[in-house]
């Protein structure tokens, strides 16, 4: 499916070019292609307006030509919003548009909407602080979690909060991706001085997901540098990672150091009553009536990450509105039957029996401790699926792979995410493998 849509992209390019097609079309997500039609998700009802508007003729036409003919279905899925709008501009209340600030915060990313429980009360505690009173508490304050804990979510909200105190604050908000990406652009055009200026005058720094700084050498200098010039001067720095700074592989020892300077604050899986408080709030702000029952069925059966759990309830809500049927626990089985099947049935065996036949190597191979390339990737890829899909501990992961470390699995993991966050060609193998264990 990937394949054919990113054919179906390139077909676009030629007719409405390249870069509105990474405008507009690529946060598309194709979630089904049959030989009728084609559905696909986008971050909210003002793109599906602007997509239909503008492109939709096109659109069909680079289908027709890729696919043949096929309708095409669209709906909201408002988890690609965060991921997909990483614009350059301030997009919050006009108050604040005018001032040069990096970066967007997701505008529902608030205090308000976030639940707490006993998994993240501690990180809250600190970022409402941290909030309250910027560069003064605990600089930096470093939030580490799995994904789709709530991270990026509580850094956004400092930062609106921030905001709503002093409107005149420079809040900048960008993943490490963007600062590496944004530096590579700057050096190539020659422009690293303006890149640092813009940096070193903002009074509230937050850098998502600093793991991808890692073996990034020339990033982390310039980073270094950044966070020296705005910690000496008290300006508050808030930083995310999926892991404790320790143990971002690739890290430069005197920046793991200054991450620990501050204040280290974790965040754990909910457990089954957050789940359910978060389901809750998600309900009531999307407007889906949601009865008690089919909360504490979805949130007994997804246990993995939030991100998944609201998800399982937007698509929910999607159905049960589309068919005018009412929610219930039956409904959820069968529309949520592959997440559900998924979960009772995967194994390790399953997942590294997969990345076999998949790559065509010996299963002995794999769980052996070769270092040749053409099991090495392989075995990434196997060790990155089993922490994805299974949310194994990174020693139990490693335990099954020849009894590796477990810094050598945390490896592994984020050499994965950067590659398919990199290359859309592997992040499509990939999701081949995961498919395949899937059994789709
Ligand atoms: P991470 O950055 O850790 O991968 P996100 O912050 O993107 O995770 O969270 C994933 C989704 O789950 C978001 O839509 C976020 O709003 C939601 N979420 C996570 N934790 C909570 C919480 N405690 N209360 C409300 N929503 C939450
Ligand atoms: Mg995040």
């Amino acid at each position: 499916m990937i394949e054919n849509w990113n054919l179906v992209l390139s077909a676009l390019a030629d007719r409405i070019g390249a870069q509105e097609v990474d405008k507009w079309i690529r946060p598309l997500r194709p979630t089904v292609m049959t030989a009728t039609a084609i559905r696909l998700q986008a971050p909210n009802k003002f793109f599906i307006d602007c997509v239909s508007d503008n492109y939709l003729a096109a659109l069909r036409e680079g289908v027709m030509e890729v696919l043949g003919p096929r309708q095409l279905l669209f709906e909201v899925n408002d988890t690609l919003q965060g991921e997909l709008f990483p614009l350059k501009s301030l997009a919050r209340g006009s108050a604040t548009q005018s001032r040069p600030t990096i970066g967007t915060l997701v505008q529902k990313y608030t205090f308000a909407n976030f639940v707490v429980g006993a998994n993240n009360q501690f990180a809250h505690a600190t970022a409402r602080a941290v909030a309250k009173q910027p560069g003064e508490q605990y600089n930096p304050l470093f939030i580490y979690g799995g994904a789709g804990l709530g991270k990026t979510h509580l850094v956004n909200a400092i930062g609106h909060q921030i905001l709503d105190r002093n409107a005149g604050a420079q809040v900048a908000y960008l993943s490490a991706d963007t600062f590496v990406n944004d530096l590579i652009t700057a050096i190539r055009r020659d422009r690293t001085d303006q890149f640092k200026q813009r940096f070193r005058h903002v009074d509230v720094l937050i850098l998502d997901d600093v793991q991808f700084l890692a073996s990034r050498e020339r990033t982390q200098e310039e980073f270094f540098h950044t966070f020296n010039a705005l910690h000496e001067r008290r300006r508050q720095i808030v930083l995310t990672s999926d892991t404790f700074p320790k143990d971002i592989a690739g890290l430069a020892e005197r920046l793991r150091n200054r991450f620990e300077w501050g204040l280290i604050a974790d965040i754990q899986p909910p457990d089954v009553e957050t789940r359910i408080a978060i389901l809750g709030k998600k309900a009531e702000y999307e407007g889906i009536a949601l009865p008690g029952e089919v909360a504490a069925f979805l949130a007994a059966h997804i246990d993995s990450n939030v991100r998944e759990l609201e998800g399982s309830l937007t698509r929910l809500g999607a159905y049960a509105s589309l068919h005018r049927i009412p929610l219930t626990v039956d409904l959820a089985k069968q529309v949520l039957q592959d997440i559900l099947k998924r979960e009772v049935t995967i194994s390790a065996d399953d997942i590294q029996n997969a990345v076999c036949s998949q790559f065509s190597i010996r299963l002995a191979d794999l769980r052996s401790k070769r270092r040749t390339r053409n099991v090495a990737v392989p075995r990434q890829i196997a060790m990155y699926l089993c922490r994805k899909l299974l949310q194994s501990s990174y020693p139990a992961i490693g335990a099954i792979f020849g009894g590796r470390d477990h810094s050598t699995v945390i490896h592994a993991v984020s050499v994965i995410q950067r590659r398919m966050h990199e290359d859309p060609g592997f992040q499509a193998t990939v999701e081949r493998v995961e498919r395949a264990i899937a059994g789709d």
